[in-house]
């Protein structure tokens, strides 16, 4: 078939996971191939400071460890390419090649895949939030809060994404309410003290947002506290929504086992999905950690089955 190619492991996706993956497959020179997805670097590339992985003692830019990854998982041999799957036909028995279409053009016949498609940011599903993406509601205070300068806006949530884009913003704008809807907070201590002692950042609890309103951009928001059962409008410029993630499974759900939330099923305590050949890394797989530091390890662990497997064959 032309433009077809065969590789011994494909790894989907560019978050901790994929690069992890794509060292540990490079050094057993298994000569990996990984896409990116349109989403170079993952969910990391729209996050400011990370604290919490090791060998940062002072912390480092998300963006700047993600392309650090990628350096180090390039010079050690993975073809890294900028492109996307679009569609995945798994094989069924040990040694089968699982066709894998890229941007609805290309096809590669890969010997083991590694999913590490990590996951997406959620959105509150109210009808105004759609015609305001990109013009006053976004998911991402690092891509664009500096058009927020010295504006009124607000942070839906209440988990360390949450805290952690309103003490952001907090820096750029003049005010930021955060909207929890209820009368505690799901993000760690030290966030919560965080955010609690910065003076332009005001929490408004048990509420949720009903309406988003505004003409060429958003210009304020209906919100609904179901304690007092008042609504009340709130006059702003954008609404940040960081009410967490879903896995992005889309791809092979129907072909491998998923759980209840949709996220990857792995097997005795390895990377195995219930498909031969088949390995899940990463957020796409993590219902509980979603770390960075985990995923990174999965991905290592990803990249050692896959290797064991080929061997095998
Ligand atoms: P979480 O799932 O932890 O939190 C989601 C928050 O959104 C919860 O407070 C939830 O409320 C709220 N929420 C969900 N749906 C709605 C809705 N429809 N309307 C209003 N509010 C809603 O997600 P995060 O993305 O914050 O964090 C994911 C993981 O990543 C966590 O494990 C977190 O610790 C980690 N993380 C770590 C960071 C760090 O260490 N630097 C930074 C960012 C994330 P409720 O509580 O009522 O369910």
């Amino acid at each position: 078939m032309e433009n077809t190619e065969k590789v011994q492991v494909l790894i989907i996706g560019s978050g901790p996971a994929g690069y992890t993956a794509g060292i540990y497959a490079s050094r057993a020179d298994l000569s990996p191939v990984l896409y990116t997805g349109m989403q170079a670097g993952g969910q990391l590339t729209q996050t400011t400071e990370v604290e919490n992985f090791p060998g940062f003692p002072n912390g480092i830019d998300g963006n700047m460890l993600m392309s650090q990854m990628e350096e180090q998982c390039r010079r050690l041999g993975t073809d890294i390419r900028f492109g996307e799957v679009t569609k995945v036909t798994l094989g069924k028995e040990k040694g089968d090649y699982h066709t894998v279409e890229i941007d609805r053009e290309k096809t590669i016949l890969a010997r083991s895949i590694i999913i590490a498609t990590g996951a997406s940011a959620r959105w509150l599903g109210i009808p105004t939030e759609e015609k305001y993406k990109g013009y006053g509601v976004s998911a991402c205070a690092t891509c664009d809060g500096f058009f927020y300068r010295g504006k009124v806006v607000c942070v839906v949530g209440a988990g360390d994404s949450a805290l952690e884009e309103a003490t952001y913003l907090a820096k750029l704008c003049s005010k930021v309410y955060l909207i929890v809807r209820r009368d505690q907070m799901r993000a760690s201590k030290a966030m919560q003290s965080r955010v609690l002692s910065t003076a332009n950042i005001e929490i408004i609890w048990n509420s949720q947002i009903t309406e988003i309103y505004g003409n060429d951009g958003v210009e304020g928001v209906k919100i609904h506290n179901k304690v007092d059962n008042t609504d009340t409008d709130i006059a702003l410029d954008g609404v940040f929504v960081a009410i967490g993630h879903h896995p992005n499974t889309e791809l092979v759900a129907g072909q491998v086992e998923l759980n209840g939330e949709g996220y990857i099923v792995t097997h005795d305590n390895t990377t195995h999905t219930n498909v031969p050949g088949v390995f899940a890394a990463g957020d796409v797989a993590d219902p509980r950690y979603r770390q960075a530091i985990a995923a990174a390890a999965g991905g290592c662990r990803a990249a050692m089955d896959a290797e064991r497997y080929i061997n095998e064959l």
